[in-house]
């Protein structure tokens, strides 16, 4: 629909769009309840449910239809007719879909966060920051493509005098895997749900997507929905590209991990939803990725010289970074550990800042209640203390800051202290000497982020330290905090084991691409019949790696 036509217009998927100029209001009448099955939606019949207003506890409307298992037949057979063409589609014409989808998304940003803000108790700057960070993805991925050099095109000529046996013509390059599943985050309902930074990358790649919608907000979805299915028509690419489906995880998210024209999945949420995942993928007669991005506690190191240093500024910049969207961040500081001297006052500075700081509603029920629990079963602990406990107010679904101590002796003797509190809540450790510290970094699992605050005279001292961060982290900061979470060419947004499924990957920037690819080499094939980024010309221009040297 062109920017600028006024009031009211009914387009193809049913969708209103209400108001003047390049945003327009879609109202919760609007919504209809449906998944986008290509160019239908979605037939229902598997009961339904509403979101929940987690403020007010407000049933909203409509009411959303589960879908059936011949649902997730049907989506995954259009998806592999589709792939066929897809694939096919010029990284320009990827391009200009990826950037149709942000356009889209930017027409109905008054809706979003209308909508938004009353699915996820989310504040509406919060709301309007995410959606530009959704679009600014979309169009990051959609130069990628258009640039083309990301596909690391290789080139061996032929030798055919090498002795002893002649050397084959062989040219590589990452190709598309086929149809992805994308599970939307609870904790992004944007920039990683339906048209987020999985979706956007599997998209790029050349795959087409479905959509497995959460529970928490499904208007959100169903709005955005609608934009990725406009876009999808206005580019002319095939119906079967984009499917969002509503349904529980266990039933269509399993089918759908386990469908055989599936080839690939992504999922940020809960370890045990994402090692459930991996383990369907896995047990398949054809196992496949699940790009899961599932649990961390990002532990904060405050090395003696930046403690005596500035301590208490550290202290300050600490409890911003952990309260941050009530701590529902998958980088946010769940673990901080320090030396003896000085801890007394840093953990009074982090305590006193976290007792200024007010209860807040969290996302959806869920999330709240495994709060609580969590915060719980650490406090029963007899050798954790409680440093600031914020209590709510009574309001639903709320979460008060927490700050809770212990020793790095009561730590390494049980590793249930290292499990992730998610939410406002963090555990400091009290660390004797440079040896109980490192013996901390040791012992725990995978992380997105690692963090060390220290002086160049700490430096000198603390580079094992450093060094066993490394192997436990995606990305290690230094002198900084671990929220907020760029999106750059050189961001790593991964880790080993629990953090994600697969260390070697990133979720956000764009090298997320290559999860949703694979290499393929073509041996003494014709020119003509080559991917044209492979031809002997190189036509599009494309960086690539020729006998060795890069052109
Ligand atoms: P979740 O319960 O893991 O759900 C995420 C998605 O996965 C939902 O669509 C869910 O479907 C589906 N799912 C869950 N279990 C499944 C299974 N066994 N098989 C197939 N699909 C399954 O995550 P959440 O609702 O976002 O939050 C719950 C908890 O996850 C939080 O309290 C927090 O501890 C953790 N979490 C961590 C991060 C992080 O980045 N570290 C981010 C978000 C959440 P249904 O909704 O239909 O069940």
């Amino acid at each position: 629909m062109p920017r600028g036509r006024s009031t009211h217009v009914r387009i193809h998927d049913n969708l209103h769009l209400r108001g003047q100029g390049p945003r327009y209001y879609l109202s919760a009448m609007d919504l209809q309840g449906r998944s986008f099955v290509g160019a239908s939606r979605g037939a229902g019949g598997e009961g339904e449910s509403r979101a929940v207003n987690p403020v007010s506890g407000e049933e909203l409307d409509p009411p959303y239809q589960a879908e059936s298992e011949e649902t997730v037949e049907e989506v995954c057979r259009l998806a592999a007719e589709s792939f066929e063409e897809y694939r096919g589609k010029s990284g320009k014409e990827r391009a200009a879909l990826l950037r149709a989808i942000a356009d889209e998304i930017d027409g109905v940003e008054e809706g979003i966060v209308a909508r938004m803000t009353a699915e996820t108790a989310l504040p509406e700057g919060r709301c309007r920051m995410e959606k530009g960070r959704t679009c600014f993805q979309l169009r990051l991925f959609a130069d990628l493509v258009e640039d083309g050099t990301w596909v690391d095109a290789r080139i061996d000529h032929a030798d055919p005098d090498r002795a002893p046996v002649p050397k084959p013509d062989c040219r590589s390059m990452w190709r598309p895997v086929g149809p992805v599943v994308v599970f939307c985050a609870s904790n992004f309902p944007l920039a990683y749900s339906v048209a987020g930074g999985d979706t956007a990358s599997a998209l790029a790649a050349g795959c087409p997507v479905i959509v497995k919608a959460h529970s928490a907000h499904p208007g959100t979805a169903e709005i955005v929905g609608g934009a990725v299915r406009r876009a999808v028509e206005k580019c002319g690419m095939p119906d079967g590209i984009f499917a969002l489906l509503y349904g529980s995880g266990k039933t269509i998210g399993q089918a759908l991990v386990k469908h055989p024209e599936v080839k690939a999945a992504g999922f940020t949420g809960s370890r045990a939803g994402g090692r459930a995942l991996m383990d369907s993928a896995a047990a398949r007669p054809e196992p496949i990725p699940v790009w899961a991005e599932m649990s961390a506690v990002n532990p904060v190191f405050v090395l003696p010289g930046a403690m005596k240093e500035r301590g208490m500024a550290i202290a300050e910049g600490f409890v911003g970074s952990l309260t941050l969207g009530v701590g529902q961040f998958c980088t946010n500081p769940g673990l901080v550990v320090s030396g003896s001297a000085g801890r007394g006052e840093f953990a009074g500075q982090v305590a006193a800042k976290a007792a200024e700081t007010a209860p807040a509603t969290m996302l959806h029920k869920g999330i709240a209640a495994a709060y609580h629990e969590a915060v719980g079963a650490m406090t029963s602990k007899d050798s954790v203390e409680s440093l600031a406990e914020v209590e709510a107010d009574g309001g639903n679904n709320q979460a008060g800051t927490a700050v809770l101590g212990t020793s790095a002796g009561a730590f390494l003797a049980d590793q249930s202290m290292a499990d992730e509190m998610f939410g406002p809540a963090t555990l400091m450790i009290e660390a004797g000497d440079e040896e109980e510290m490192l013996a901390v970094a040791e012992s725990l699992e995978g992380q997105l982020t690692a963090t060390v605050h220290a002086t160049d005279e700490d430096r000198a001292s603390f580079s094992r330290l450093i060094a066993v961060l490394e192997r436990k982290a995606g990305r290690l900061v230094y002198n900084g905090y671990p929220t907020g979470v760029e999106v750059c060419h050189a961001m790593v947004h991964g880790g080993p084991v629990p953090a994600t499924s697969d260390g070697r990957s990133t979720s956000v920037g764009p090298q997320a691409i290559t999860r949703f690819t694979r290499l393929v080499c073509w041996q003494g094939f014709p020119d003509d019949l080559l991917p044209v980024e492979l031809q002997e010309e190189n036509p599009l221009g494309i960086g690539r790696i020729v006998d060795g040297e890069r052109s």
